[in-house]
């Protein structure tokens, strides 16, 4: 299913060991702690694991919860959604399409025209602004 696959052992290498515990083992980074939480720059934000195309700042909006938010993904075929029941709570993952990595969860409070709020871990992501 994934285009990009790589032995765990593989993504250890690659990764810092924050990225790993985010990306590969569905963590989450503590909120505000994130270097893209209030970042503005204009560009693309890629899957840090593969360099997928996710969101672009023009989607990006500050919604006070301390993680990077956006109203939609670049690609609607970019990002994979998946039912998620742990820790006792009902929500919806995100992961990216390309590498199956994690990368936040996906709320139905966010602002128009959307609605949602895809909250996504600054550790799961790299802004490129030279694509912008
Ligand atoms: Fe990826």
């Amino acid at each position: 299913m994934a285009e990009v696959t790589r032995t765990e052992q593989e993504w250890r290498e690659q990764l810092s060991p924050d990225q790993y515990r985010v990306l590969r083992e569905a963590g989450t980074e503590p909120p505000f702690t994130g270097k893209y939480t209030y970042a503005k720059e204009e560009g693309v934000y890629r899957c840090a694991a593969c360099g997928n195309e996710l969101f672009r700042s023009d989607a990006k909006f500050d919604s006070g919860t301390g993680w990077p938010s956006f109203t939609e993904p670049a690609n609607a075929t970019g990002v994979e959604l998946h039912p998620d029941h742990s820790h006792g709570m009902v929500r919806t993952e995100v992961t990216c399409a390309r590498c199956g990595s994690h990368l936040g969860h996906v709320f139905p409070d966010g602002p128009a025209p959307t609605g949602q709020r895809y909250c996504i871990n600054s550790l799961s992501l790299d802004l490129d602004t030279s694509a912008s």
